[in-house]
């Protein structure tokens, strides 16, 4: 969570949300930071972004065994990304009342009517997340 804290900020125009893909043997595969506001990209969630580089690395779009690891409880888009791309353990730190889709507004990775569900660990070093958004906003 640490190095996604530390790559949530790469793009300082954008919303500051980190993520990181580990891979089955806890390497990390790929990082990135949210780059919406940077490129113009609607989807360029750090999530998404992560995703689609660890899937470049690894040749596959199946990340089975692979970590995300996220500043922020990921939205509908990134919670149905992660599912589709097969993530085995989603961890997150700050809560998203707002637009969250793993408990807050949706459910979307413990939906079972999807084929795949990840398991899930919440609120790590939430505070040090979440104090990264007030000061983003404030
Ligand atoms: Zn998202």
């Amino acid at each position: 969570m640490r190095r996604a804290l530390a790559v949530a900020s790469t793009s300082p125009e954008d919303v500051p949300v980190g993520a990181v893909i580990l891979g089955p043997d806890g390497a990390e595969l790929a990082a990135a930071g949210n780059e919406r506001e940077l490129t113009g990209d609607p989807t360029g969630h750090a999530e998404v972004l992560a995703i689609r580089r660890a899937a470049a690395r690894l040749d596959t779009w199946r990340l089975e065994g692979c970590t995300l690891v996220v500043t922020l409880e990921p939205c509908t888009m990134c919670a149905g990304a992660l599912t589709l791309a097969r993530i085995s353990t989603l961890i997150f730190g700050a809560w998203e009342p707002k637009t969250g889709a793993v408990g807050s507004l949706w459910d979307v990775v413990r939906d079972t009517r999807l084929n795949h569900r990840p398991e899930v660990y919440a609120g790590v070093l939430e505070n040090e997340c979440a104090a990264l958004l007030r000061n983003f906003f404030r």
